[in-house]
């Protein structure tokens, strides 16, 4: 097990906070105390600023073929230690093991995926129609860039952000979430060794986000910042990067529907729920929170779907065998727990779980619950929890217009045997993302996204590397 690593990483070197100050990161299975963390001050956030810009210039002017290098270095050094870091998820996270070691390797592709997309800049050469002029367009690194994660995948959505603008040139600082910063914080050697020069990544945690994001983001030198996180921080994070006009990228909430037609192999849709529903413990923004089935296959469906809920096995995370870990806090735990009693209380039937075990430990049983009303409130927010709520349907026009009823649009399931109407309904879901007959969108070869209030840019993908480009064009003739 590698040791847990608890200052702030600024320059290459670890460093505890200029005033002291730190915060405890908790076990959720046990609630123990896993570490005491420094929480980075304005100070240290300029630090962090300072030792991107000294450092801008030459990895910027290194070849992408340099840069790709050591990406993919990064990835193979990461891969060789995929266990530790998956263990170390787990026991900040609360994550049973498979997704842990899932997301590890998520996050390892990441590197991999921008070391080939590094060699790759777009860019072209045309001719003006009406002077003959010529018109060069190629892509700069965008510049400095401030990177906020949350604690749902405490190594993912870091690297995720972290490849893409290595791979174009560009310094970051990133903040994770207070209750996951161990994982970002044990990756910083991999990068070392792998060769990304001291002040490229810095990793601040920190108790006091607003002010140090706010900070620098009132900086001249940040042109970029990258949130993953809630649409509500989302908001205040746009409106701070308004002064300075700094480039946003917004990945956000979501309420995901999850829509099974009359016509679709009741099978094959149980086990994508399963994967939409308790990937992460439903822990995610692309976790299936408004469940649709077909009025017709009501209750062969849901007769499926709970015997394979009713077949997980909750506890440690870190023990063989288990399934459902803890969820990530109290505050978490909590919340879920309300929306059940409330839906059950508005009239839902509970088919399995939906009882709240006595800790320690923020754990939540897997819970299904159908004749949910459409008052409920985990219909209208995201349930983040291990939690199934399941409605009927009987029209395809009905149905589309339910699922788009709603702020979000992140990811929409949908599962048919019939792919004229599958991608029908596909391209009249106003969602970024669509599993058709998957319950899984997540790639990092793939535009991971959403419209509407769930964000703005793409990650993954060609697209992720252009949040952290600006495109420049050049008018000549010769
Ligand atoms: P959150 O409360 O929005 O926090 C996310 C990050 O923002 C944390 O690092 C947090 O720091 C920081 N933060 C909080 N307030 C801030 C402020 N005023 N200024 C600057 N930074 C601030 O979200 P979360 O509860 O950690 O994560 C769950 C949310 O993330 C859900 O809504 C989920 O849907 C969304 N999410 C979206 C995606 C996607 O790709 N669309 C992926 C994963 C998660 P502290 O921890 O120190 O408060």
């Amino acid at each position: 097990m590698t040791e847990i690593l608890n200052k702030l990483y600024i320059g290459g070197q670890w460093r505890d906070a200029s005033d002291g100050g730190s915060f405890d990161v908790l076990n959720p299975a046990d609630e123990s105390v896993l570490a005491t963390v420094a929480s980075g001050s304005v100070e240290d956030a300029m630090a962090c600023l300072d030792a991107a810009e000294s450092a801008f210039a030459d990895w910027s002017a290194r070849s992408p073929r340099e840069r790709g290098e050591v990406l993919r270095r990064a990835y193979e050094l990461f891969v060789k230690r995929i266990d530790d870091i998956a263990r170390l998820i787990t026991l900040e996270n609360g994550k049973a093991g498979a997704d842990a070691t899932g997301e590890a390797r998520y996050a390892a592709e990441f590197f991999r995926w921008y070391a080939e997309e590094a060699v790759r800049p777009a860019g072209h050469v045309g001719l003006a129609p009406a002077t003959g002029a010529r018109i060069v367009v190629h892509q700069k690194p965008a510049g400095m860039a401030v990177l906020v994660t949350p604690w749902n995948y405490p190594a993912a959505m870091g690297a995720r952000k972290i490849g893409p603008a290595l791979a174009a040139g560009c310094p970051v600082v990133i903040k994770p979430a207070s209750e996951t910063p161990l994982t970002m914080l044990a990756l910083m050697p991999i990068l070392e060794e792998a060769g990304v020069p001291a002040g490229i990544v810095n990793v601040l945690p920190s108790r006091s986000s607003g002010a140090v994001v706010g900070e620098m983001l009132a900086d001249p030198r940040v042109r970029v910042v990258s949130f993953t996180g809630s649409t509500e921080v989302g908001r205040k994070l746009l409106r701070s990067a308004a002064d300075n006009v700094v480039k946003p990228a917004m990945e956000l909430g979501g309420n995901a529907p999850f829509i099974v037609c009359k016509d679709a192999d009741l099978d094959a849709a149980a086990d994508g729920l399963m994967v939409a529903k308790m990937r992460n413990l439903g822990e995610a923004c692309t976790a299936a929170n408004r469940i649709y089935v077909h009025e017709e296959i009501e209750v062969a469906f849901v007769e499926r779907f709970t015997a394979r809920m009713a077949a997980l096995k909750m506890g440690n995370g870190l023990e063989d065998g288990i399934d459902v870990g803890p969820l990530v806090n109290a505050e978490t735990r909590d919340k879920v727990d309300h929306f059940v009693r409330d839906a059950v209380a508005k009239g839902a039937e509970l088919k399995l779980g939906g009882v709240r075990p006595n800790g320690p430990g923020f754990y939540y049983p897997p819970t299904v619950m159908t004749n949910v009303p459409d008052d409920a409130e985990c219909l209208h927010d995201e349930i983040f929890g291990p939690v199934a709520a399941i409605q009927t349907f009987r029209d395809e026009n009905e149905v589309v217009c339910r699922a788009n009823d709603t702020q979000y649009g992140l990811v929409a399931y949908l599962y048919t045997r019939d792919m004229r109407r599958g991608m029908g309904i596909a391209e009249r879901l106003e969602f970024g993302m669509i599993g058709l007959n998957r319950g899984l969108v997540s790639d990092p070869a793939a535009p991971f996204g959403g419209v509407k209030q769930s964000g703005l840019g793409r990650e993954g993908g060609k697209e992720g590397m252009l949040e952290f480009q600006e495109t420049q064009y050049i008018s000549t003739e010769w």
